[in-house]
């Protein structure tokens, strides 16, 4: 798959969920991350946070309208969620059961990359954003806003997140980066002599020179 339009859930004005993460300031900081992750895959992107909507309902009329605007072959939501306090998790939703595979491809990856628990990939049918669009969705719920242990992964792991989402969504591999670790040359030293005149080091410190070495008197 290579064209993809992805949206931050909910809008500005109609927050989510919130705990040790908000959940709106989130997603509009893991969009633009997977997005560029995208284009360094050669991947067509388009993104979108609602910054207009004052109800809930214009919300999701609004992602939606914006979403069945583009050419693309999947269409993205970005969520957090919340609700239980202890273990928390990754979990995809989907409708169409066309799309069950790639919901649980990134769960898994999401999952095994911030070592929190997979929940898997969910089918729902009450979703506006995943009837709605036209195209393939699934509506990512990254992890758990309310669960410490998740949102401190999340934190420590926000990049590797991304760049897993990316990878997933697209099918393709990042490349590493170009390892810049240039081999610093080997010197090889040679040691001539020592003497306790200084007057003879320096001789033969000439004589060398003469032949074209470099010394130095240490
Ligand atoms: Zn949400």
């Amino acid at each position: 798959m290579n064209e993809f339009v992805i949206s931050s859930g909910h809008a500005k004005t109609v927050r989510g969920a919130s705990g040790y993460l908000d959940e709106v300031n989130e997603a509009r900081k893991v969009v633009p991350k997977v997005a560029e992750y995208l284009k360094d895959l050669d991947c067509k992107v388009h993104t979108f946070n609602d910054d207009t909507s004052k109800t809930q309902r214009d919300n999701i009329n609004t992602i939606i309208k914006y979403h069945n605007s583009k050419s693309r072959d999947v269409d993205v939501s970005v969520h957090f969620n919340a609700g239980t306090k202890e273990i928390g998790g990754t979990e995809v939703l989907y409708y169409g059961d066309g799309n069950k595979a790639l919901a649980a491809k990134v769960s898994k990856a999401i999952s095994e990359t911030l070592g929190i628990k997979d929940r898997g990939a969910k089918k729902r049918t009450d979703l506006g954003f995943l009837e709605g669009t036209s195209k393939p969705a699934i509506l990512i719920e990254v992890c758990f806003v309310d669960t410490k242990s998740n949102a401190d992964a999340y934190n420590k792991n926000f990049d590797k997140c991304c760049k897993v989402i990316a990878e997933t969504l697209s099918g393709k591999k990042l490349k590493e980066e170009a390892k810049s670790v240039e081999k610093k040359k080997e010197l090889h030293r040679v040691q001539f002599g020592a003497f306790s005149d200084k007057k003879n080091a320096e001789n033969l410190a000439a004589e060398l020179k003469k032949k074209g070495y470099s010394t130095v008197i240490v």
